[in-house]
């Protein structure tokens, strides 16, 4: 985990210097909707420190992906897709698609999706 980076977008929207509508903001996750959705309800939902991938996750931070996935649900009930449904997807690293270094989860719902996996 590491501090702020002033030339990660993701970092540059949590503090402020880019503009989003977040759905959900605390102090370890915020929840915004994706600039290019490709579901009616496209959410991102990250941490707000910097950390890169899945692979960066803190081993000795055993409850991280727990309180991540709960805050999931939380911006999920928030955008109105609780009980329609949603799907939860992370791209990590050049074969996953990653296109921003900054852990993040994709929140897809409010159409029905296709079948992916
Ligand atoms: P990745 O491919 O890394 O999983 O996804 C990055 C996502 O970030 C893309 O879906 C892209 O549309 C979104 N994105 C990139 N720049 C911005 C931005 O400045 N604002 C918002 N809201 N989303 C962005
Ligand atoms: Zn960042």
């Amino acid at each position: 985990m590491s501090a702020v980076v002033d030339e990660c977008v993701f970092c540059r929207i949590i503090g402020g210097q880019i503009p989003a509508e977040f759905v959900l903001k605390e102090a370890e996750f915020v929840a915004f909707p994706d600039i290019n959705p490709k579901a009616r309800v496209h959410l991102l939902v990250m941490p707000t420190a910097h950390i890169r991938s899945l692979n960066d996750i803190d081993s000795q931070d055993a409850g991280f992906g727990q309180r991540m996935l709960s805050f999931v649900a939380r911006a999920a009930a928030v955008s109105g897709v609780s009980e329609s449904g949603y799907r939860v997807i992370s791209n990590n690293g050049p074969d996953g698609g990653q296109e921003v270094d900054h852990l993040h989860l994709h929140v897809l719902g409010g159409t029905l999706l296709g079948d992916l996996v």
